[in-house]
Parts: C-alpha cells; sequence; structure tokens
C-alpha cells in the first residue's frame, strides 16, 4: 500500500487522541469536526507532520483512501454523507470508510450497503479502552465487515490500535462493542449497589473493595474505577453517561432482535436511561454510582 491519505471526522474526547497518533505518521492526514475551532487548533498543532484542516466532509474526504468517522452515534455518520458538503461528495470509488462510532448494526449495514454502490469500503470499528487507552495508542478495535478490506487498511488501524479483531460481517463490531459496554454498565451498577449495601452495614468501602478485588466478585469496575474514581469522589469526566445509556440501548435493540431472553440487559438498559435523564448530557458514565447513592441513602466513599 503507498502512504495513504487519511481523513479523521469527529474530534471528541476520544477521537483527538486517536487522531493524535495518526498525525504523528507523516501520511497526509486531514481532520474535521463539527465546531471547526477544534479542527483547525488541531492541525496547527501538528502541521509539522502535515496535517490539515478542511472546512467540509466533502474537502476532508476528497482523495482520501481511508476517512474514520468517531461520532456519539450511527445516525451522526449517516447524516454527514450527502448533499454537496457531505462525504459521498468527496469519496472516491475504491477509498474505504472505518466507522470508529460505538455504532449500531443496522445503520452500519445501510451506511455499508450506500457505499457500496460507489465502490466505496466500510467497516464498523468500534474501539475499547477508554481516552487512556487512546492516549497510550493501545486501543482494542473490534472490526465488522471483509476481511480484505479489514487488511487493506490494518497499517492505518495500527497507529491507535494495540489490538484489531475481526469479529464477522458488517455490524459485529458494533454488536461487540454494545454487548461489552452493557457489561460494564451492569458492573458499575451492581457493585455500587453491593457497596451501598456493605456501607449501610457499617463496612468501610475501600475494605470491602480489598476482599472484593481478590475475590470472585471482581471486575474493571471494582478494580479500578470505584477505587481511582469513587472512592477519591474524583469522577472525572472521560466517557459520558449519556454514550453509554447509548451503547446498552444497542445491545438490548440486538438481543431483542435476536429473540433470545435477555431480562438483565433489558433491564440495565432501562436503568441507565432513568440515569442518564436524571444526571443530563455531560454526567460521566461512572457518575451512574451517585445515582445509585441517591437511591439507596449512602455515599460510597474513603473513610
Ligand atoms: P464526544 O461527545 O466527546 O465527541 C463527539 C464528537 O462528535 C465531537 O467531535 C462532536 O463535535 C462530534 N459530533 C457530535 N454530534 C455530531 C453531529 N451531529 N454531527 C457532526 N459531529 C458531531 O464523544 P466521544 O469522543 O467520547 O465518543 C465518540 C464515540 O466513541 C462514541 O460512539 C462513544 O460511545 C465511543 N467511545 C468513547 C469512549 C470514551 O472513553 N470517551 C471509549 C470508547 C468508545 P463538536 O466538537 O462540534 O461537539
Amino acid at each position: 500500500m503507498h502512504m495513504p491519505i487519511v481523513a479523521f471526522l469527529g474530534l471528541g474526547a476520544i477521537g483527538t487522541p486517536m487522531a493524535r497518533h495518526l498525525a504523528r505518521v507523516d501520511w497526509g492526514l486531514r481532520v474535521w469536526n463539527r465546531t471547526a475551532v477544534r479542527a483547525s487548533e488541531f492541525a496547527t498543532k501538528h502541521a509539522a507532520h502535515g496535517v490539515t484542516h478542511a472546512t467540509t466532509p466533502a474537502a476532508a474526504a476528497r482523495g482520501a483512501d481511508v476517512v474514520i468517522t468517531c461520532f456519539p452515534v450511527s445516525s451522526d455518520v449517516e447524516s454527514l454523507l450527502d448533499g454537496p458538503d457531505g462525504v459521498l461528495a468527496g469519496l472516491a470509488r475504491g477509498a474505504t470508510l472505518v466507522d470508529c462510532t460505538s455504532g449500531d448494526p443496522a445503520t452500519s449495514k445501510r451506511i455499508a450497503a450506500r457505499l457500496a454502490e460507489r465502490g466505496v469500503g466500510y467497516l464498523d470499528a468500534p474501539v475499547s479502552g477508554g481516552v487512556l487507552g487512546a492516549e497510550g495508542g493501545t486501543l482494542t478495535v473490534m472490526v465488522g465487515g471483509d476481511s480484505a478490506t479489514l487488511e487493506k487498511v490494518r497499517p492505518v488501524l495500527e497507529a491507535f490500535g494495540k489490538k484489531i479483531v475481526h469479529c464477522g460481517a458488517i455490524g459485529t463490531g458494533d454488536a461487540v462493542k454494545a454487548v461489552n459496554n452493557a457489561l460494564l454498565a451492569m458492573h458499575l451498577w451492581s457493585t455500587a449497589e453491593g457497596l451501598a449495601t456493605l456501607t449501610s452495614a457499617g463496612v468501610d468501602p475501600a475494605v470491602a473493595l480489598d476482599v472484593i478485588n481478590t475475590s470472585s466478585g471482581r471486575s474493571n469496575a471494582s478494580m479500578n474505577l470505584f477505587p481511582e474514581r469513587v472512592l477519591t469522589r474524583a469522577f472525572p469526566r472521560t466517557f459520558r453517561l449519556a454514550l453509554l445509556d447509548k451503547d446498552v440501548g444497542i445491545a438490548a435493540q440486538v438481543a431483542r432482535e435476536q429473540r433470545i431472553p435477555s431480562p438483565l440487559i433489558q433491564l440495565t438498559a432501562e436503568l441507565y436511561q432513568a440515569a442518564h435523564r436524571a444526571l443530563g448530557e455531560e454526567a460521566d458514565h461512572v457518575e451512574v454510582v451517585k445515582w445509585v447513592e441517591q437511591l439507596t441513602g449512602t455515599v460510597i466513599e474513603k473513610r
């Protein structure tokens, strides 16, 4: 593969550090962001590596071999395809759109079909590992789509992904991501309920975690999120609760479409919808613990 021209659209909390890794490689990176100043500042910062910013999605995509998108939901990607400024106006036959949004399989399939009509490849390629993983270039990328298309763009994905997993046909990357995040949501909520119970029964939550984290109840939530973010009351904003609500909703939808009983996923989707409504658009996902604290009349903090 010749040095690919890469376009990155969506410089949000996770998109920005992902694009930073692409900027370090001397391929012609163009960036576009809805709030234009973020893209122009990014390009100025990385100008030494030939990074430029585009004023429209079409301009970013024009002549690019690989266009990467990273937006909150799949419908954001779909809404940027059409019109004179849309991605489709710039994409050339033979190019590939890699959607790193944690999206939904149905919309991904629709986008892929539209691109295929123009000879453009598509992969759904959501990521996991959080902002820290994105900063460290250690993300896991779960890919749905044709394996030949994946091999074509693999060197680009390797700029920010340490582990690239081909999950299957289009939409399977989205499905795996949604279920993974439904498990994260369950672990966060169940650990909060467990620690609220123990706090109320007079146990120091730090002591409870000391036991749980060398026992079978442990999870990433209990081992990392609670000690670093809840007990300290730090609650840094890295991944919005609104996005986790969206992910659990996708997992619940996939389960319903498969017609398999999924009471826990459906309940988790309802709980996160309620927490999202109560805590608002900007709350971090770990702040769901504050909602559980409110419901249980406890505070899970260091004594
Ligand atoms: P943010 O909310 O931080 O950023 C969203 C980005 O999308 C911004 O660049 C925003 O532009 C842009 N955007 C939002 N709506 C539109 C729209 N309608 N049209 C065009 N641009 C739009 O989200 P994250 O970066 O946190 O998340 C992006 C995706 O990555 C999500 O699907 C999320 O679930 C997933 N993800 C996030 C992780 C994290 O830790 N943050 C971890 C793993 C996956 P503007 O600057 O104008 O607001």
